[in-house]
């Protein structure tokens, strides 16, 4: 598992061209995002990340987050921010309870940004899962 992550880390590293060795979702943000979820339920929402590289960690610090995307059908589906400065990839929630990116999720996943979050219901903590690119699921902390 290890190895695993340190392998995918490495791949993000590579993207922006500077060493990393971990991934920190600070706690705004995480509560932010929790926030979203909840207020959302039970439709979905999507919203972009940004964040910013310090010290070999990749801080996701903020949430772009723009009501109307929200649906209740596949948000994921209507997704249509473009990647900018200082955005670094895409959250979702899953009103329907797992985690698992879906086929749909995967392609995204591959087309915007580097690192996507799934919080799935009931949109605790324990309920974000990070992924990269490729739907690799990754070791983060919150801080
Ligand atoms: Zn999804």
């Amino acid at each position: 598992m290890e190895d695993f992550d340190s392998k995918f880390i490495d791949a993000i590293a590579n993207f922006f061209k500077r060493k990393i060795s971990k991934i920190i979702l600070s706690r705004q943000a995480a509560f932010d995002l929790i926030d979203f979820a909840q207020s959302n339920y039970p439709n979905e929402f999507i919203a972009a990340l940004g964040g910013k590289i310090k010290e070999e960690s990749l801080i996701i610090d903020r949430i772009y987050y723009q009501p109307f995307f929200s649906g209740k059908a596949s948000a994921t589906t209507s997704f249509k921010i473009p990647i900018g400065t200082g955005e670094i990839g895409t959250v979702h929630s899953h009103p329907s309870g797992t985690n698992r990116p879906s086929g749909q999720d995967l392609s995204l996943f591959s087309k915007k940004g580097v690192v996507h979050i799934i919080i799935s219901y009931p949109y605790e903590e324990r309920n974000i899962s990070l992924y990269d690119f490729h739907g690799n699921e990754l070791n983060f902390e919150i801080d």
